[in-house]
């Protein structure tokens, strides 16, 4: 098994420094499952290149059952892989040779630690159980080119077709710390479940070395429940803490800013036709039950309240301060039984798929999307047309090209601090088509609050019922 890591970063060498090895020399480790080498191919001020070669000892590995092993995981690995593959010994070689850097500290250079610089890292042989595909998906939304060759299983027999086996190059402007951490966590991930090691630490150490970046991966159910290796009950303390993570972040934005936005829509008291709007299409969908995904504070609650065609309501917000604050506006203690009864908050994830969310006549999500990064876009869509699948869906976003009516509002700028995005016209309903395409869906599009010629209405909303 063979990582190269690489950088053009000026004096190239300083790599050493980081990975507190000398390239002068070479160095070897011993592990538990055999030895490790490190050693640099070239060391020169323009480019410097460390190699952490592993060299596995599988009759070692046999004999030496209690070692890092569950029950009979070696001989497995040995039969199905060939030793060069890289695999979860190498996040543990990672670990043991490269702790400091991979731990982000530097005695030498500790002003590099926290820099980002231009990095490549090349796997010899990486088993990648999911395809190029899933590479892509764990690599690219962290900024990664990744360039990928298919190994044939057999070059004797190409009839086989292709292998799991890839060289795999991943480059990118990061810090060595972020390079390390990600491969550390990502081997394993597409090693799929033939790694070995599994126990309650790993939840820890997969949240240590994910920290900063996990929890708003896309892909990140998939990584936390391949790296512990589909243990349900790890899978979900996991996910329930990296939630954790995102849902502070909600609840600061919630108190911090709550009224930006309105202080930029505020001549048009927007909100109020907004929530009339979505209120109108709910009702006309013949709804009974209803969801308001990411209900904030229970504006749009406290108003389908009033409508008594509405037996069932739910708020669902990531923040869990927004929902204390619903709760307290809403007076929920002091409604009557019956009121009380039709109504209830719950903490959740748009980006998860929530069994809690499913069975109900119809969704609102308003205003919501553009505060989502887009890499999960996709794992929202699917959590609520795939899974939940309300039969109608009501939905606005800010129409962007309105933005030059706000007389407030510098050009350039998202009406909102946290807004990932807003989209022109077109782009909405290009998105809202395709979802609708891909999930069974018909569309329709209507425009909120006053209409300008040139750049439309300031809200956009579209109404997608189930048509399959
Ligand atoms: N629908 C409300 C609030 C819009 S603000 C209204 O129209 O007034 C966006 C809300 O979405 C915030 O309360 C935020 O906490 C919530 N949110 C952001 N990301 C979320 C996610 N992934 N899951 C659930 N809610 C989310």
């Amino acid at each position: 098994m063979l990582l190269t890591i690489s950088t053009t970063h000026r004096p190239a060498t300083d790599l050493g420094f980081l990975l507190y090895k000398n390239p002068a020399r070479v160095q070897s480790f011993d592990l538990t499952f055999g030895r490790a080498h490190v050693f640099y191919p070239r060391a020169n001020d323009d480019r410097c290149t460390a190699a952490l070669l592993l060299d596995v000892d599988p009759v070692g590995l046999v004999r030496n059952r209690r070692g890092p092993a569950g029950e009979g995981f070696a001989l497995e690995q040995y039969v199905n892989d060939r030793p060069y593959v890289a695999s979860s010994f190498m996040s543990v070689a990672i670990a043991e040779v490269f702790g400091s850097a991979l731990s982000g500290r530097s005695k030498d250079r500790p002003e590099l630690v926290g820099r980002k610089l231009p990095l490549s890292a090349t796997l010899n042989v990486l088993p990648c159980r999911g395809g190029e595909l899933l590479l892509r998906r764990l690599f690219e939304p962290m900024g990664y080119a990744v360039t990928a060759k298919h190994h044939p299983l057999d070059e004797q027999f190409p009839e086989w077709g292709d292998g799991p086996y890839f060289t795999v190059t991943l480059e990118a402007e990061a810090t060595l710390h972020d390079l390390l951490t990600h491969l550390y966590v990502l081997i394993p991930v597409l090693d799929g479940d033939k790694h070995y090691w599994i126990g309650q630490d790993e939840v820890e150490k997969l949240l240590r070395h994910g920290e900063g970046w996990l929890a708003s991966h896309p892909e990140r159910e998939q990584i936390v429940d391949r790296y512990l290796k589909r243990q349900r009950r790890l899978t979900r303390e996991a996910l329930a803490r990296l939630l954790e993570e995102d849902q502070q972040t909600a609840d600061d934005q919630a108190e911090a800013s709550a009224h930006e936005e309105e202080a930029v829509e505020e001549k048009i008291s927007l909100n109020e036709q907004r929530l009339n709007a979505v209120t109108d299409a709910l009702k006309a969908s013949g709804a009974n039950s209803v969801l308001d995904l990411g209900c904030s504070t229970g504006n749009l609650l406290r108003r389908l309240l009033r409508e008594r065609q509405f037996d069932k309501i739910v708020g669902l917000d990531v923040s869990h301060r927004a929902l204390e604050i619903a709760g307290e506006k809403l007076q929920l203690d002091r409604l009557p039984e019956a009121q009380r009864r039709r109504l209830a908050l719950m903490q959740g994830s748009l980006t998860y798929r929530d069994k809690r969310l499913a069975g109900y006549d119809a969704a609102a999500v308003v205003e919501v999307i553009e505060h989502l990064d887009p890499a999960r876009l996709a794992a929202f869509e699917r959590a609520l047309f795939e899974f939940a699948k309300p039969r109608t869906v009501v939905l606005t976003t800010p129409n962007v090209e309105y933005n030059v009516k706000f007389p407030t509002l510098p050009a350039g700028k998202f009406r909102h601090r946290d807004h990932r995005f807003e989209w022109t016209r077109s782009q909405f309903q290009q998105w809202a088509n395709s979802v609708a395409g891909r999930f069974g869906y018909a569309v329709r599009f209507a425009a909120v609050g006053p209409e300008d010629e040139a750049v439309g209405s300031p809200t956009q909303m579209a109404v997608f019922t189930f048509a399959r």
